[in-house]
């Protein structure tokens, strides 16, 4: 994605801490505690402008959601998003690096992640960057409950190709794969930003659901 500089980004920030949390490591291993509640903890790593993150929290009132982004001129797009949207309570951002969620969570704290039109590096020497690296698998088993999932949508037909490969690769057991979502498409299908630009251009998106394969000890 192209990232403008914006330079009232970071004011912007330091003025909605009730959406952009300021110091989210303080978080780890307490983020019942920011929601109020109980509810079980989704994340979106790479949220981007906030459509998806806010559709699906206003769409599941009874799950939390945390979208994280690693630009502050985009992650003030999402968070006017979700005032647009009335600042659902069950919903956070946090302006951080995915390659990084070790320092923000703990294990079992978080119930589900999702990955949405990541970005593809289609260059083997930058395959380590990809979200469905066996690198970046290991750390969401880190911070997911047992068996937890992770579902993923793409334009990218090489990025799903590699991500089955590297999912199967690391044990993960796949419990859905589309190759056309939107042939399909489920009801309660919350589209990103990206997602809507490409499928009307009549690209097909492609879209899968892992779950880690917990052994018992
Ligand atoms: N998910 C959105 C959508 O579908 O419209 C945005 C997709 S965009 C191609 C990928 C987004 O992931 C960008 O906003 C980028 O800044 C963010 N991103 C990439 N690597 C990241 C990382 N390591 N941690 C957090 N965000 C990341």
């Amino acid at each position: 994605m192209r990232v403008r500089h914006k330079p009232w980004a970071a004011d912007f920030i330091k003025a909605h801490p009730e959406i952009i949390i300021p110091d989210p490591e303080k978080c780890k291993g307490n983020w019942k505690e920011l929601f109020e509640n109980n509810n079980p903890l989704h994340i979106e790593v790479g949220s981007g402008k906030g459509q998806f993150i806010t559709g699906m929290a206003l769409q599941n009132p009874e799950i939390n959601y945390l979208g994280i982004e690693l630009f502050d001129s985009v992650i003030v797009k999402a968070a006017e998003k979700v005032m647009e949207a009335g600042s659902p309570k069950n919903v956070r951002l946090l302006l951080v690096n995915g390659a990084e969620l070790e320092k923000y969570f703990e294990k079992n704290e978080v119930s589900r992640i999702y990955l949405n039109f990541s970005d593809p590096w289609p260059k083997t020497r930058h395959a380590k960057r990809r979200l469905t690296h066996e690198n970046f698998l290991k750390l969401y088993e880190a911070v997911l409950v047992d068996n937890g999932e992770i579902h993923f949508k793409t334009d990218n037909r090489g990025l799903f190709e590699y991500s089955l490969v590297s999912m199967s690769h690391y044990g993960m057991k796949l419990n859905y794969v589309s190759l056309d979502l939107h042939a399909e498409m489920p009801e309660d299908n919350i589209m990103t930003e990206y997602e809507e630009k490409f499928s009307s251009k009549g690209q097909p998106i492609y879209r899968l659901e892992a779950q880690f394969q917990t052994k018992q000890s």
